[in-house]
């Protein structure tokens, strides 16, 4: 492993966790499976996959993991949360489950499942601020962000005005898929920032 190699842990309790994998590798990370507090003290940079936001909330808590990841969140670990993940970021969620918890970290409210019955799933070109070309982006019972605080950066609407990728400090969320579409250029947003921050290990 170079120097230079960002070690990119992805929260592997539930969810996509094996294209976020896929999509690291491919731009030269080296991922690992983070389930315990240890392995998440090896990582320069975290993946909150998307999965089921309430079942990770679950079973991170159950892993002991709930505590550890806000303390890094709090310390500048950059972490990028897809659909679920960016929902485990957010400091307020709508239409969570009873007793539902978040990492948060991230000052915005996000909508679980903001598009309901008439659109589970979909895929558009969204626009995203400061690129040449359109994200192909996969919608999956996704939220939207419908509150955004001060110092948070919306990067793309859909036509419809919703925001649904937000950047904030060491915080990137997407409320669509981009390792299942194939686009790689959020998480060389992601890796930028891992690279960019300074060495926990
Ligand atoms: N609806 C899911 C939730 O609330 C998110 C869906 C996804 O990650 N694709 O957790």
């Amino acid at each position: 492993m170079g120097g230079d190699t960002p070690r990119i842990g992805v929260l592997a309790l539930q969810g996509d966790v094996r294209e976020h994998r896929l999509v690291l590798e491919r731009l030269g990370a080296e991922v690992v499976d983070v389930r315990r507090p240890s392995e998440l003290a090896t990582v320069d940079g975290l993946v909150l996959p998307g999965g089921e936001s309430s079942a990770i909330d679950k079973l991170a808590r159950r892993f002991g993991m709930q505590e550890p990841i806000r303390t890094a969140i709090a310390g500048g670990l950059p972490v990028y949360g897809t659909c679920a993940g960016l929902i485990l970021l957010a400091d307020r969620v709508i239409g969570a489950i009873d007793g539902q918890q978040t990492f948060g970290g991230l000052d915005v409210t996000v909508t679980r499942n903001a598009f309901g019955a008439q659109a589970e799933s979909f895929e558009a070109d969204l626009d995203v601020e400061g690129w040449d070309r359109p994200v192909r982006a996969a919608f999956i019972r996704a939220p939207v962000v419908t509150q955004v605080g001060a110092g948070v950066r919306a990067l793309a609407t859909l036509p419809g005005g919703e925001v649904v990728a937000v950047e904030a400090g060491n915080l990137l969320g997407t409320a669509f898929h981009p390792e299942v579409s194939g686009d790689a250029r959020f998480h060389e947003r992601f890796l930028e920032r891992v690279r960019a921050a300074p060495r926990r290990r």
